[in-house]
């Protein structure tokens, strides 16, 4: 079986906590918890804002499972350190592999990354990047190496950031040797991370001056990658989050969802925030709008980091989430 080892979102039955919609019934009648929201309501961004514990929340969680209309994420709170901080709903967090939100919430640990939807647990060790090589280009799937470490595949509309975003993550200049120009150079590009893991760089698509046929067999071979490459943990999807949705970039993040291949979505250049220039938006509408557009492809909400190779923003939380995600994959 191909997939067997890939990471599926366990599945969140869990309240969904709004404060943006109108008081849901429970909070007119005498309900237990009651008097826990209205203090939460009284500053609703510390709800889930830049590492709040989940204890409030999952508290709610155990207690009493509720059905209450939530907004799409993320909501603006406020800002803080130049970042904006955001509110999300329960039912959008992901919740990695072999956490229980509940036990989670109880210990320290129980937080969700800054600028993302991503609950960290007990496997996120080892993240720093220590050492980093580049190790091959291949051009099939059966090519690439076979030591079955666990490996990430960096994917994303030529320009998007990537190379930017691949040298930050290694804190390396030139790393990424890739080919500026997608329609030529259709690589595989493996580049081992601390003797243990992969990085791996994919062409960019949606390169307008590549040939017709070009594409077409880029779409063939990266897909063919995404489908049988065993070692695959994740597929981190880079999206511009300084200009509106693409469809090119939803219909690559459908593509993924209905194959069901594990998916986080990184989002670029949100240190941008002129909204003149971002199509009247800013970043973190960009990424509601995103995730709005997408949501039907998937059963629960893909894992998000919102990213800047200028500010270094969302860079420990990238590594953060890959360590947990591999560690988990690497007990089971
Ligand atoms: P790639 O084609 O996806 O590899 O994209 P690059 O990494 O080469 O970046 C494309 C352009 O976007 C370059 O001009 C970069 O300087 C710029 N860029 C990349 N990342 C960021 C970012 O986080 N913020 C800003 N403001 N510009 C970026």
């Amino acid at each position: 079986m191909l997939l067997h080892h890939r990471i599926l979102n366990p599945r969140l039955i869990l309240p969904i906590v709004s404060f943006s919609a109108p008081p849901p019934r429970y909070l007119q009648s005498d309900h237990p918890l009651l008097l826990l929201l209205a203090s939460e309501r009284r500053n609703p961004a510390s709800l889930l804002t830049r590492s709040h514990s989940l204890s409030t929340v999952a508290q709610l969680a155990v207690s009493a499972p509720l059905e209450v209309d939530a907004p799409i994420l993320p909501q603006v709170a406020d800002e803080k350190d130049g970042e904006p901080q955001v509110q999300i709903p329960l039912d959008k967090l992901f919740v990695p592999p072999g956490v229980d939100l509940a036990e989670a919430a109880s210990t320290a640990s129980g937080r969700v990354l800054r600028g993302s939807n991503i609950v960290l647990g007990p496997y996120a060790r080892d993240a720093q990047v220590a050492t980093a090589e580049f190790v091959k280009s291949s051009t099939k799937t059966e090519e690439c190496p076979t030591d079955g470490l666990p490996e990430f595949a960096l994917v994303g509309r030529s320009n998007v950031g990537k190379s930017s975003l691949l040298n930050s993550l290694v804190r390396r200049k030139r790393l990424a040797l890739t080919s500026k120009k997608p329609g030529k150079t259709q690589c595989i590009n493996h580049f081992r991370i601390n003797d243990s893991w992969y990085l791996v760089d994919l062409p960019g698509y949606g390169y307008a001056a590549a040939p017709h046929e070009a594409r077409v067999n880029w779409d063939e071979f990266t897909k063919n990658y995404f489908l049988n490459r065993e070692s695959l943990v994740s597929v981190f999807l880079l999206i511009d989050a300084s200009i509106p949705a693409k469809k090119i970039d939803l219909e690559y993040a459908s593509w993924l969802g209905q194959n069901q291949i594990p998916m986080t979505l990184l989002f670029t250049k949100c240190d941008k925030r002129k909204k003149k220039k971002n199509g009247g938006k800013r970043p973190e509408e960009n990424v509601e709008d995103f995730q709005k557009l997408i949501c039907e492809y998937f059963k629960e909400a893909p894992p998000w980091i919102m990213t800047s190779s200028v500010t270094n923003q969302g860079r420990e939380e990238i590594l953060l989430h890959m360590a947990q995600l591999r560690n988990y994959w690497l007990k089971h």
